[in-house]
């Protein structure tokens, strides 16, 4: 069967379509036939859509919101010079997956969609309220425009780690905060971690008991999360995605007094804190030159810039307590699990963050860990290191496809 799927931002619509169903889930043969994102909606938008095995077409239009630009996709979809196989009309399309940022305590799986699904997902807005309002667009939109004969499913961020202890989950706060405002880590990242884990399974043939790792996805966002017998046991983003390790505008870990000594300071209202911390902040922030990775190593290694190296450090020490903290609450782990854009392509991060680990029984191989870039699958650990290290790019979007299959059809998911 044909699943949209979509991932909405608060301007942007990204989408895939994936041909899929139990059968294919079963044999790893599903097929991604298009991709494309539609940015800068509100004004003129700019639209990117791309057939498997073509070249992008990009152009602008004007689109007014998500409806317009869902109807958009969908238009190009089902029109011939797209050259999307088996999308001759919307009729073609018989689910669709969406990601939807928080679930709250109350969604633990993916959940398909009906009136008090919405209500919920609605119900969580105060705890992600950049996100939940932006998914929830790409849901009105699609029900709009496909109607609702049309199967929608929500997969969550949160709730991969719904299955963390308290221990893990609750902040040493007073316990009213939680009990009045479910004030906890919730964490998020979940269904990529999620995937990843799955991943490292089939290729180390491991049953779900067996898997005792520490997948850590290094992306804009980044989060590590322990995994142990299968299920999240505890991981790095709280109650929202601001917490633990650095990020491409978010600095993770402060301690939450420079809130209030900046507040004095420099006469920030929480407002101006939020943006500090979110967009001003991590590698951005160190460096004071921009917030993406692969910038950052080039002016290191052309400029020697003393910022931009500075930031990479600080960026890579946090991991590496990150992998402390969980081979400690675990009692040692099999493997770590790098994916995202930055764990899938650098091999230099992925070095400084493995170097001078062996007491973990961490090590790598130099060349293994070169060679592995470009959504290569991959083991880069040297021979005799104790704990695998891991390459596995990340496919978000596969597994919302898999689980709209698997929610429509009623089939259960152990992954
Ligand atoms: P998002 O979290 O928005 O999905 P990605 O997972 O695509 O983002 O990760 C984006 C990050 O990956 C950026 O910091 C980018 O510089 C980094 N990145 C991508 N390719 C490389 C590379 N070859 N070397 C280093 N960093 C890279």
């Amino acid at each position: 069967m044909i699943v949209l799927v979509l991932n909405s931002g608060s301007s942007s619509l990204k989408f895939q379509v994936i041909d899929t169903d139990l059968e294919a889930i079963e044999k790893s043969a599903d097929k991604t036939l298009a991709q494309g994102v539609i940015e800068r909606i509100g004004s003129e938008a700019l639209i990117t859509l791309r057939a498997e095995g073509n070249p992008p077409s990009r152009s602008t239009a004007p689109l007014r919101d998500h409806r317009a630009a869902l109807d958009k996709v969908l238009r190009w979809l089902v029109s011939p010079d797209s050259k999307v196989p088996g999308v001759a009309s919307i009729g073609d399309i018989s689910a669709v997956g969406h990601r939807v940022v928080h679930g709250g305590e109350k969604f633990t799986k993916s959940v398909a969609i009906d009136d008090a699904v919405v209500d919920q997902i609605e119900d969580c807005i105060e705890l992600a309220p950049l996100h939940n309002p932006a998914n929830l667009k790409g849901i009105y939109a699609a029900r709009e425009i496909l109607g609702q004969g049309v199967p929608q499913v929500a997969v969550f961020d949160t709730s991969f780690h719904s299955t963390m202890p308290d221990t893990s989950y609750l902040y040493a706060i007073p316990y009213q905060l939680y009990v009045r405002h479910k004030v906890r880590r919730y964490g998020f990242h979940g269904t990529s971690h999620r995937y990843v884990a799955y991943r490292y399974r089939i290729l180390t043939e491991k049953s779900y008991d067996d898997t005792n790792i520490i997948t850590v996805h290094l992306g804009n966002g980044c989060s590590a999360c322990a995994i142990q017998k299968g299920s999240s046991i505890n991981t790095s983003m709280g109650l929202t995605p601001l917490e633990g390790l650095v990020m491409g505008t978010r600095g993770g870990n402060i301690d939450p007094s420079i809130l209030e000594f900046l507040h004095h300071k420099e006469g920030l209202s929480l407002d101006q804190l939020d943006t500090l911390l979110n967009k001003q902040s991590g590698l951005l922030g160190v460096s004071g030159l921009t917030n993406d990775m692969r910038d950052l190593l080039e002016e290191e290694r052309l400029h020697q810039d003393r910022r931009a190296r500075l930031a990479i450090d600080i960026f890579c020490q946090r991991v590496k307590f990150y992998l402390g903290a969980y081979m400690a609450q675990m009692n040692g782990a099999d493997a770590v699990v790098f994916t995202g854009g930055i764990g899938e392509n650098s091999p230099e991060v992925r070095e400084r963050i493995c170097k001078d680990l062996d007491v973990l029984g961490i090590a790598i191989d130099k060349k293994k860990n070169k060679a592995t870039v470009g959504r290569k699958e991959g083991d880069i650990s040297s021979e005799k290191a104790k704990v695998r290290v891991w390459v596995l790019p990340t496919n978000e979007e596969l597994l919302i496809a898999r689980d709209t299959v698997r929610c429509v059809k009623d089939a259960p998911r152990r992954w």
